[in-house]
């Protein structure tokens, strides 16, 4: 049979996993940080109209710069964010996976390189290797904070292309505060100058504000965020980012053309319709999941504190068996690798029951 390594792949892609998290079928699965509450009903009939009324027009190619929708975003960010931006400082795309890939395919690419500070989200490295970029690993303190000092020697000495500070950060759920960005920031400016992306994919769910204002007066810095989470569509595949128009302009200059479809823009445009009700769907997410580490705390696990939609909690002498453990008992939680550490998603009141009834069982049985 022929295998990868019989074609002719790129070299740094040799030996590689693709990214992903176990899809199992099970009771109750907390794994993959998706938000647990479906879309309401009449969300649902709205997506409908307007794909019906998009179906009408298929054999056209879609807005190619999707402005009503990057209208609608900016007003979301502006009235929910602290910062008035207009659609000129917004971009579309397929999942904010996709807007990284364009940042990367833009400010990144073959000689250049990236940082992120680990642990993070791995596809920050992925999308880097995909794009030839390459990867610089920076530190993280003990208690997964950046350490600011350590991660401005970094900068001033790799002087990357492109720096990614990840708010809240995925997996360990920690926030990063406005100075430690400023100072990040300063120390990119300083080195090359390079692009500083804030990828603020949960910045729904965090105790503190948005870090939109920064970008004002920073033309090098870049504010990504997604629908995947917040509102509750990981299945619709929108990002969107927010920076100076430049940068929006500079990204345009890789995207495929006619890369949102006509049935994606319809389907967002819909979900932005009902951001109220979403929104307060994220509020009871943000109350189950303060709720979840004060038990996990009580049940005696150290937690990471948590501005996400996931809690890193532990700690584990073998985190993998003890995420095995938690799976026999009916629950599908995250195994990244961190040592001693796992992540569990926040899901429905009866979910997290279910997730806590396995971690006393499994406490009881460990210790
Ligand atoms: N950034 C972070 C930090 C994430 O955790 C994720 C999804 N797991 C993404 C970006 C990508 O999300 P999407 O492509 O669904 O917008």
């Amino acid at each position: 049979m022929t295998g990868i390594d019989d074609l002719p792949v790129r070299d740094e892609l040799r030996g590689k996993s693709p990214y992903g998290a176990p899809q199992l079928d099970v009771p109750v699965r907390l794994n993959t940080n998706e938000n647990p509450y479906p879309l309401p009903p009449a969300l649902v009939e709205r997506i409908a109209e307007r794909v019906k009324e998009a179906a009408r027009d298929l054999n056209r190619y879609p807005d190619r710069d999707a402005v009503e929708l990057r209208t609608e975003l900016a007003a979301y960010l502006s009235r929910t964010a602290g910062h008035e931006v207009s659609t000129a400082n917004v971009w579309a795309a397929n999942g904010s996976n996709e807007v990284l890939q364009q940042l990367l395919q833009t400010f990144g690419g073959p000689g250049r390189t990236a940082i992120g500070f680990e642990p993070s989200y791995s596809m920050h490295a992925l999308i880097s290797r995909g794009t030839g970029t390459g990867w610089i690993s920076g530190p993280r303190s003990e208690d997964f904070t950046i350490d600011v000092a350590a991660a401005c020697a970094v900068i001033a000495a790799e002087k990357p292309d492109v720096v990614f500070i990840t708010s809240p950060n995925n997996p360990t759920g920690t926030a990063v505060g406005a100075e430690t960005v400023l100072a990040l920031h300063e120390a990119a400016q300083a080195a090359k100058p390079s692009m500083v992306v804030i990828d603020e994919a949960y910045g729904e769910f965090s105790h503190a504000p948005s870090l939109l204002p920064l970008i004002e007066g920073r033309p090098r810095l870049v504010l990504s965020r997604t629908m995947s989470k917040a509102f509750g569509a990981a299945g619709l595949r929108l990002g969107y980012l927010a920076a100076d128009p430049a940068v929006v302009d500079a990204v345009q200059l890789v995207r495929l053309p006619y890369h949102l479809s006509s049935v994606t823009q319809a389907t967002a445009l819909a979900a932005l319709e009902h951001t109220d009700t979403l929104l307060g769907y994220v509020e009871q997410l943000k109350t189950e999941r303060d709720r979840l580490v004060s038990e996990l705390r009580t049940i005696g696990y150290d937690v990471t504190a948590s501005d996400a939609n996931f809690i890193q909690f532990g700690r584990f002498e073998d985190a993998h068996a003890a995420w095995q453990a938690i799976l026999d008992h009916g629950v599908l939680i995250r195994d990244n690798g961190v040592p001693g550490w796992l992540r569990v998603s926040v899901g429905t009141p009866a979910e997290n029951d279910a997730f806590l009834e396995a971690v006393r069982r499994l406490h009881k049985e460990i210790t």
